[in-house]
C-alpha cells in the first residue's frame, strides 16, 4: 500500500468516529453516483435461540463499512420472507452501554427483548439491529454526552444538576457536547427490508422520525407503539425528555 492511500485511510477512520454521520452522507452520494448497491449480504443461517428458531442474516454496508444483524422468525420463499404483508418490525440501534453491560439509563435493551419476545409469539417478524450509537453521532460523541450527564460520587453513579438544579438527561449531554439528538438515516433498513421483499410493516416504536424513515423510503407502515416501564429515576428522565423534547409517542401519566 501506497504511503498517501495509507494517510487517507486514517484521516477516514478519524473522520468516521468523529462526524459518522457526514461519511455515510457522502459515501451514500458517491454510491448512488456509481450505480453499486449500498448493501451486500454477507450470510444467512438457520439458528436457534431462546426466542426461538430465527434466521439470522448479515448484511455488510458500504456507506459505513459496517455490518448490520437481522433476525427473521418465519419462512423464506427463495431469499425473500414468505407471505410479507405486515410484519412486526423492529429498527433498533446498537447501544452496546446497554446490551453488553445491561447499563440502566437507558430503555434500549428491554426494547430489543421486547420486540423479540413479540415476534416469537407471532411467529414471523424482522429485527433489524443497526450498526450506529448514540443516535447517529458515533461511539465517541455518546461516551462524551454520556460524560457530560453523570458522575461517579460516593461509589454510585448520578446524573449531574444544570445551571437551574434539574436533573441532566443524555439530551443535555448531546446538545452540551455540539451533537444532534437525532442523527440516525433509517434509509438503510427499508434497504434491508426491500431487500427482504417485504414492503410494509407494523413497526414497533416511538419515535416519528423511525416511521418517516422508512415511510420515505417506500415501505408501508403501521406504528405500533413499545411502552417499557423505567426501572430507575435516571431512565425514567430519560423516558420523559424523550417524550417532552423528542416527540416520541410515550405516555408521560405511565411515567409518573
Ligand atoms: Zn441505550
Amino acid at each position: 500500500m501506497e504511503k498517501d492511500e495509507f494517510l487517507s485511510i486514517l484521516k477516514y477512520l478519524d473522520k468516521n468516529w468523529d462526524k459518522p454521520w457526514e461519511v455515510e452522507d457522502e459515501m451514500v452520494k458517491l454510491l448512488n453516483k456509481s450505480g453499486k448497491p449500498r448493501l451486500i449480504e454477507l450470510g444467512r443461517t438457520p439458528l436457534p435461540t431462546e426466542y426461538g428458531p430465527i434466521t439470522y442474516i448479515v448484511f455488510g454496508d458500504y456507506a459505513t463499512g459496517k455490518e448490520h444483524d437481522v433476525a427473521v422468525f418465519g419462512e423464506f420463499e427463495g431469499k425473500k420472507l414468505k407471505s410479507p404483508d405486515y410484519p412486526l418490525v423492529r429498527v433498533h440501534s446498537s447501544c452496546r452501554s446497554s446490551e453488553l453491560f445491561r447499563a440502566s439509563n437507558c430503555e434500549c435493551r428491554q426494547e430489543l427483548d421486547f420486540a423479540l419476545k413479540q415476534m416469537s409469539k407471532d411467529k414471523k417478524g424482522l429485527l433489524i439491529y443497526l450498526n450506529q450509537e448514540g443516535g447517529g453521532n458515533g461511539i465517541k460523541a455518546k461516551i462524551a454526552a454520556y460524560s457530560n450527564t453523570f458522575e461517579l460520587k460516593s461509589g454510585n453513579v448520578t446524573a449531574r444538576k444544570n445551571r437551574k438544579g434539574d436533573v441532566s438527561s443524555v439530551y443535555d449531554g448531546f446538545r452540551n457536547t455540539g451533537y444532534k439528538n437525532e442523527n440516525r438515516d433509517f434509509g438503510v433498513a427499508a434497504d434491508i427490508l426491500k431487500t427482504l421483499g417485504v414492503y410494509s410493516a407494523r413497526l414497533m416504536t416511538n419515535n416519528p422520525n423511525k416511521i418517516e424513515g422508512l415511510a420515505s423510503n417506500g415501505i408501508k407502515v403501521k406504528p405500533l407503539g413499545i411502552h417499557i416501564k423505567p426501572t430507575n429515576e435516571i431512565m425514567r428522565e430519560h423516558l420523559l425528555t424523550k417524550a417532552k423534547k423528542l416527540g416520541h409517542d410515550i405516555r408521560t401519566e405511565n411515567l409518573e
